[in-house]
């Protein structure tokens, strides 16, 4: 039988107590690795999280608040040398600029890039220094492109993609092709079926009459000319391949997953 490729790898997904990111952690789980699930969950959400991964493989819980730098740092001193780090935790907020809450923006900025900032600066090091690591930005479409009303969460999002291309840049002389590099990405989903984009399914739900399913259609024939939603383990299973040997000069890359929505 062959060996899962990511077996003895440490990985560290951050929010993946739902959504994207749960989907990450089980991906990683079933490819072999060893992975430390975050977020924000009570203590009997956390036990069903891990009941239900180590079913997979062995995972771990660490918390912090990702607004906040010092908790940051004890998410990270709480978890091993990481081989993986996938930067996924993210909210939304969306308001025109001018009724924006200044509070909405400082949050979004850091939660959806100052933190992946932190986590970085305190990880890719250590990669460096062993030869290998993968980081895995989530950042969004809204990395590439813009829509109306959400200022911090586009701005947040662009950033995180000059950001993960400058450490694409100060790693990629590191490692070799046979302990596989260090390399930094970003993966730019356009709609993916989780809670976070519910407010915005039940606004378009709201102007028909309270029908979900055309308020998704309604969501969708605005820009992804797919028609179609992606499903988190869509979104997961790319992880994995930018997590495996082949994937060592796939660096400083900002990868749509979007039904081509970026290419119009
Ligand atoms: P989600 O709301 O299901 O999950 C967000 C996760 O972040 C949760 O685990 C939550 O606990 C965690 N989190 C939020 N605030 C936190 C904080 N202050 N500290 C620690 N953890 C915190 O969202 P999702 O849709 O799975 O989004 C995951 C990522 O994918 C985000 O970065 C989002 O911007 C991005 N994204 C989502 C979509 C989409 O359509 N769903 C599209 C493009 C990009």
């Amino acid at each position: 039988m062959n060996q899962p490729p990511l077996l003895g790898q440490r990985a560290l997904v951050t929010g993946s107590s739902s959504g994207i990111g749960l989907a990450i952690a089980k991906a990683l789980l079933e490819a072999g690795a060893e992975v430390w699930v975050h977020g924000l969950a009570s203590p009997t959400e956390i036990d069903t999280l891990l009941h239900e991964l180590r079913l997979i493989g062995p995972a771990h819980f660490v918390g912090g608040d990702l607004s906040d730098p010092d908790a940051i740092a004890a998410m990270i001193a709480a978890c091993p040398p990481l081989d993986i780090l996938v930067n996924n935790a993210g909210i939304q907020f969306t308001a025109p600029i001018g009724e924006m809450p200044a509070s909405q923006w400082d949050r979004i900025l850091a939660i959806n890039l100052s933190a992946a900032f932190h986590t970085m600066r305190l990880t890719m090091p250590g990669m460096g220094h062993r030869g290998y690591g993968r980081v895995i930005n989530i950042a969004s479409v809204h990395g590439l492109v813009a829509s109306v009303h959400k200022s911090p969460y586009v701005a947040a999002k662009h950033g995180l993609i000059g950001l993960t291309k400058v450490a694409a840049l100060e790693y990629a002389p590191l490692g070799d092709r046979a302990s596989g590099g260090i390399t930094a990405n970003c993966i730019c989903p356009g709609w993916v079926e989780t809670p976070l984009i519910e407010p915005q399914i039940a606004a378009r739900a709201a102007a028909h009459d309270g029908d979900r399913v055309a308020g998704i259609k309604a969501l969708l024939a605005e820009k992804q000319p797919s028609q179609r939603m992606s499903r988190p383990e869509d979104i997961a299973a790319l992880v994995v391949f930018l997590c495996r040997p082949e994937a060592h000069n796939l660096t400083g890359a900002a990868l749509p997953v979007d039904g081509a929505w970026t290419a119009q």
